[in-house]
């Protein structure tokens, strides 16, 4: 059996595989040394989710470890609200729905309904301004569905010492820039 793949690392894969390989290096370093502030409040957001300090009220599951073996991927929801049967994902703040985002919720509904989970809606929640993103569920967005499958597959397949970073937008907003080797620079001088 591949190695599963982590639900987190999906949206890290769209943004640049190599940051999976700094994330996983940094993963016991302070926070601090190397993330900027969004990035810094993101994780806080989501610490307080992990820690499951939220609520613990009994209608809802926070931070269930999940595995989906349909397409390999292993990792933690976020939320489940069990009356409504709603799977929601929590950002700290949203200005647009990435499909990496999207691919996330995906892959955690995937590993929900294949434990025996209900799931009839999903949502992305932007918790700074208190906004609520309904995402359809893969079945009734098949393009979506197929991009999805797509970088899955994309991932199992992916081979590190062949990868090359073309777009400088991306290093330019990158944490791990100062580390990396691959770094893209635009010389473009306006
Ligand atoms: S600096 Fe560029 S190539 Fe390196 S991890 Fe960041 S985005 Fe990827």
């Amino acid at each position: 059996m591949e190695n599963p793949i982590s639900i987190s690392m999906l949206n890290d894969f769209i943004f640049c595989p190599v940051s999976i390989y700094f994330h996983s290096l940094y993963s016991g370093v302070e926070k601090n040394l190397y993330q900027g502030k969004s990035q810094i409040n993101g994780t806080k957001a989501h610490e307080t989710i992990d820690n499951n300090t939220l609520s613990n009220k009994k209608d809802f599951l926070y931070a269930k470890e999940v595995y989906c073996e349909k397409y390999g991927l292993i990792g933690k929801i976020d939320c489940y609200d069990i009356n409504s049967k709603t799977l929601v994902e929590r950002k700290k703040k949203v200005t647009t729905v990435y499909d990496g985002y999207i691919y996330q919720i995906y892959a955690q509904y995937f590993a929900m309904t294949e434990m025996g989970y209900d799931v009839e809606r999903l949502i992305i929640h932007s918790i700074d301004d208190n906004k609520n993103y309904n995402i359809d569920l893969p079945e009734r967005n098949k393009n979506m569905l197929l991009k999805f499958e797509s970088v899955i597959q994309q991932m199992k397949d992916f081979d590190m010492d062949n990868f090359y970073q073309t777009n400088a937008e991306k290093c330019k907003k990158c944490i791990y820039a100062p580390y990396c080797d691959r770094e893209v620079i635009d010389n473009d001088v306006d």
